[in-house]
């Protein structure tokens, strides 16, 4: 019975990958993959030749009846992103529902996580989160998104980018208030990897002063400081 292997690749460093996701790198017939240019990027830094198709959010909903033929042909697929885990915040949670609508074996590897990297250094509680994905764009859709989860008073992550992240930053004032603890990763298992901790007011006015570049992870307490009300 064939098998679509879940497989998360690095989110910087080269050598975050684990000799199992290497090895079905290897074995599998091929590999779907968002950017083909940057999973061939990885896969010559592993010395592995495989074919790849493309799977992104634009093309998969012709790609899936292809890639569910194959599996049903006996071909073995991994599924990877182009960085950490699929389907976080990545393509990969329509093809993993249909694989499993199809009764496809599909089995996931453990891997590189930005929320989960940036959690566990970040210093604010992990006994219980909200991840958030990309919040909402619009600014009274994100307000509500964060009230809503400012509720459960756990730790919201959620991923930024980076030419949005002050404008972000000031609705989170607005929502939780400028004493809320807020923790940025920056740049996680990169040569430029970086933790911004204070509070709202404190970690918008330092990155006010300076040129705001990379991938952030943005964590905010969301305890005891929210909800001025
Ligand atoms: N599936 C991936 C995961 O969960 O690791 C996330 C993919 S999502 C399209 C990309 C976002 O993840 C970036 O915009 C950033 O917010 C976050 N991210 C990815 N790599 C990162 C890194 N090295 N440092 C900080 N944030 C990162």
């Amino acid at each position: 019975m064939s098998i679509l292997y879940i497989v998360p690749t690095p989110i910087g460093n080269l050598e975050d990958i684990t000799l199992r996701a290497v090895r079905i790198l290897q074995e599998v017939d091929t590999i779907v993959c968002e950017d083909t240019r940057q999973t061939i990027k990885l896969l010559s830094h592993l010395k592995i030749s495989k074919p790849l198709i493309s799977f992104y959010t634009q093309n998969q909903l012709k790609r899936i009846p292809q890639i569910i033929a194959m599996l049903k042909d006996g071909k073995n697929v991994a599924l990877v992103s182009d960085c950490g885990t699929p389907a976080i915040s990545d393509p990969g949670y329509f093809l993993i529902k249909e694989a499993l609508e199809n009764n496809i074996n599909v089995v996931p590897l453990p891997g590189p996580c930005a929320l989960i990297t940036a959690v566990i250094a970040s210093g604010l509680p992990t006994d219980s989160f909200v991840f958030l994905g990309f919040l909402k764009r619009k600014p009274g859709k994100m307000r509500k998104e964060l009230e809503s989860a400012g509720q459960q008073k756990k730790t919201i992550i959620f991923y930024e980018s980076p030419h949005r992240l002050l404008k972000t930053l000031e609705i989170c004032k607005e929502v939780f208030g400028g004493n809320a603890n807020v923790v940025l990763a920056r740049e996680l298992t990169k040569k430029f990897e970086e933790f911004v901790r204070g509070n709202l007011d404190q970690v918008t006015k330092n990155m006010q002063k300076r040129e705001i570049l990379g991938e952030f992870v943005v964590m905010i307490e969301a305890y005891e400081a929210c909800f001025n009300s």
